[in-house]
């Protein structure tokens, strides 16, 4: 029996998955594989575990698992379950990538989908498990898709042990004919239980034309308005990335102030890439033209015909429809906005993936008492969290994605727009509580033209980490796996070239003709190095380095190295906009500071060589000797964040390496020094052996055509020149060879992570 409190019982009764229990609970009794569909925020994720837990489904030495592919759902999802049930964590507990809170006495986990595909390496029928639910299988992220794979595999394996496991798949919108009317994936179509929402109108508001690129400014100019005119409940703001969404925060607080928020969560304001810092300077350039006399070019508001609004006959909240306000609120610009007007706080709050979960909670929370809340997000808050009393979305209408070139692996992010069901997701979120109003910044012309779905992860991405990981499964021909969508073949192709490369993979015997070889090539088997490779939890060229490090005691130089290299942004960004003159001056100083520490990380001679690796390897060490405080980072440029999750990595990586090598006994040494010249020698040759497909020369004087290859590289995967970044302590220098941790396209192709190689 459940002890609940009144408050949580009550507002679980609100829930319409709650008059669904018995349904649902008589499907998942009488079939192991049940869909269940409904709106985000009907209760799939919080609801459907208890009535799993209240069912029994754990008290007989099995537990409840549950997949998500973010992170943040994981640990508030757990944490929220914990709450409503009145269990300790010890009970609902999570484990994602680093950390976890799962104990001998866990009946429901909360995990990210990756943990649970290397669980499945370690025990291929889950037998722990007594029902796997993967949640927001809408979303189609890589892992979910491999893991439903081999789950319609795994469910008819246990039936036939006689210890049957219950699987659920949940979905937010209706589009799951990938997994239903896929007879390669379920021979029996699986029964797909439909959760009514008690969803409340949502009047959909297009602006007549769609901004070219300020679509932030636009975002500001709405939630002005928004704040100004219209009746309370909360708002939510969809924007692109973690640092438009701080800028948009800052220009809120200074427009409506409220004083308590005022510095929270500033601290990460700093991760802005080169690609926002272009925009941003694009955009004030732009405001700095505004001021001089001069018509508005982006106001509209005198375009007779409202295109738009063909949604405004369903406007049924009486609340409002009474009232004078224009609702619609038009498009564009109005000079009022920028100023600062405390007789109206709005609490501004950010909401992305990387957030401190203790800040992440703060959106769950009521705001302070005569204030609006207004919360800024990224797409973490489309289906994965439902935010309470939500009224207004103003959706920007833009994801920021990393895209792949299919096969030179090189990346970029972009910002691009949503598919149509992203956009009626993000609507939705609107009409939680009461009827809601949306506000999509681009005309409903453009709405038609988006994809009506985003395309599955997996058919966007390279693939040879999965594939990997699915040889050492033994799934040999890859190529017969039932994908829900398979990747593309040239992907595949790509990703067992690498692995044979690599030595992950044995390389089919040469004989034959071309086409047999070729075919012989798509279903390798695994080699004893690629199942080494496969225990380490990092893709497979960095396993590479870490299998060749026993030798001269390099291993936790590699490790380090690796952890580095595996967690995004190790330093401050301070080539940001300032905003004041003091700022400046003082973002200068640190940007100088950070360079002459960068030098002293490269160190010297052989060591020096080893490039951006070696200023990764003398960070992380010269930050831990010091106890990896706050202080040193933010002394010397580094990511606080970023050194705890390295270290976390190391420790994980090392634990790794020993249970493979058990004579080895490494430990994280917190006071490691820095590598003998021999030792930085070694340390180039193993990441040459990982990284030798990112292999790229220097353009020789001869070579010299054309202006754009003037200080060029040249990689063979390539016909475009390629770079060293001008942040990178070999940009001076420019070796005659060198290799690349990755290329990412920003302003030109650039090279990052780069170390030096010495031909023999
Ligand atoms: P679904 O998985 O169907 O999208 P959830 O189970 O995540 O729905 O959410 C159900 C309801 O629980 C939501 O309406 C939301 O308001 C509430 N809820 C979820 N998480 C929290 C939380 N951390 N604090 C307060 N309420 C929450
Ligand atoms: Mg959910």
């Amino acid at each position: 029996p459940v002890d609940r409190s009144p408050e949580i019982q009550e507002a679980r009764l609100k829930l319409p998955i709650l008059a669904e229990e018995q349904v649902i609970m008589e499907a998942i009794n009488e079939n192991p594989i049940v869909v269940i569909c409904g709106e985000t925020g009907s209760g799939k994720t919080t609801q459907v575990p208890q009535f799993l837990y209240e069912a029994g489904y754990t008290s007989s030495n099995g537990i409840i698992g549950i997949t998500e592919p973010r992170r943040v759902a994981a640990v508030s999802m757990s944490q929220r379950v914990a709450k409503e049930m009145n269990l300790s964590h010890r009970v609902v507990s999570y484990q994602i990538r680093y950390e976890g809170n799962v104990t001998d006495e866990t009946q429901i986990k909360f995990m990210t989908d990756g943990v649970l595909l290397k669980e499945v390496q370690k025990d291929f029928l889950l037998l722990k498990y007594k029902v796997v639910i993967i949640d927001e299988a809408h979303e189609r992220s890589m892992y979910t898709d491999i893991l439903i794979g081999l789950l319609s595999r795994i469910v008819p394996l246990r039936e036939k042990k006689g210890l049957p496991l219950k699987l659920i798949i949940m979905s937010a919108t209706l589009r799951v004919e990938d997994f239903t009317e896929n007879t390669r994936l379920f021979a029996v179509t699986p029964p797909v239980l439909q959760v009514d929402a008690r969803q409340f109108p949502v009047t959909v508001h297009f602006n007549k034309k769609t901004p070219l690129d300020d679509y932030s400014g636009e975002c500001f100019r709405k939630v002005c308005k928004i704040h100004r005119m219209l009746p309370s409940g909360g708002i939510l703001v969809f924007l692109t990335g973690q640092a438009e969404v701080h800028s948009l925060c800052r220009r809120l607080r200074k427009a409506f102030p409220f004083q308590k928020n005022s510095t929270a969560g500033d601290d990460d304001d700093r991760k802005e890439s080169v690609e926002e810092m272009r925009k941003f300077k694009k955009s004030r350039r732009r405001k700095k033209a505004a001021t001089l006399p001069q018509i508005n070019l982006d106001n509209y508001a005198v375009v007779p015909v409202d295109e738009g609004d063909e949604d405004r006959d369903a406007e049924t909240d009486d609340d409002i429809a009474g009232s004078d306000v224009d609702l619609d609120l038009g498009d564009g610009d109005s000079e009022e906005e920028e100023k600062s007007d405390s007789s109206l706080p709005l609490y501004v709050l950010p909401l992305y993936s990387l957030l401190a979960p203790e800040k992440q909670a703060k959106v769950f929370r009521p705001p302070p008492p005569g204030t609006r809340l207004c919360v800024v997000a990224t797409n973490v808050a489309e289906t994965s969290l439902t935010i309470p009393g939500i009224k207004y979305v103003v959706d920007c209408g833009k994801v920021k994605k990393r895209f792949y070139d299919k096969i030179t692996g090189v990346s970029s992010f972009r910002v691009t727009w949503i598919s149509q069901a992203s956009a009626n997701q993000r609507a939705g979120r609107a009409g939680r509580t009461e009827p809601g109003h949306c506000y999509r910044l681009y005309s409903s012309a453009v709405f038609m033209d988006f994809e009506k779905f985003s395309a599955p992860e997996i058919t966007k991405r390279p693939v040879e980490d999965l594939i990997l990981q699915m040889k050492a499964l033994n799934i040999e021909k890859v190529i017969n796996f039932p994908f829900p969508t398979p990747p593309p073949a040239e992907a595949l192709a790509a990703a067992e070239e690498l692995l044979i490369a690599l030595g992950a993979l044995k390389e089919p015997p040469m004989t034959g003709r071309l086409k047999e070889q070729q075919a012989a090539k798509l279903s390798c088997p695994i080699s004893p190095l690629g199942r080494v490779m496969a225990t380490f939890p990092v893709a497979p060229r960095y396993a590479k380095m870490l299998a060749l490090s026993r030798q001269h005691d390099c291993l936790p130089y590699t490790i380090t190295i690796v952890s580095a290299m595996t967690v995004r942004e190790l330093f401050e960004e301070f080539d940001r906009p300032a905003a004041s003159e003091e700022e400046t001056v003082k973002l200068k100083g640190k940007k100088g500071r950070l360079v002459q520490m960068q030098r002293i990380w490269a160190g010297q001679g052989s060591l020096q060589k080893l490039g951006d690796l070696m200023v990764m390897l003398g960070a992380v060490g010269a930050c831990e000797y010091s106890g990896c405080t706050p202080k040193f980072c933010e002394e010397n440029g580094l990511r606080y964040k970023a050194m705890l999750e390295i270290r976390r990595l190391r420790g994980q990586l090392t634990t790794a390496v020993n249970s493979v090598c058990t004579d080895a006994g490494l430990y994280v040494d917190p006071k490691m020094k820095p590598p003998t010249e021999a030792q930085a020698t070694y340390l180039r040759q193993i990441v040459l052996a990982g990284l030798g497909d990112h292999l790229a020369r220097r353009v020789q004087a001869e070579e010299l055509l054309d202006d754009k290859w003037k200080n060029a590289y040249k990689n063979a995967l390539l016909d475009d020149p390629v770079f060293i970044h001008p942040s990178s302590v070999l940009f001076k220098q420019l070796p005659e060879f060198v290799v690349y941790q990755e290329i990412v396209e920003t302003t030109k192709l650039y090279m990052k992570g780069v170390s030096a190689v010495e031909p023999e």
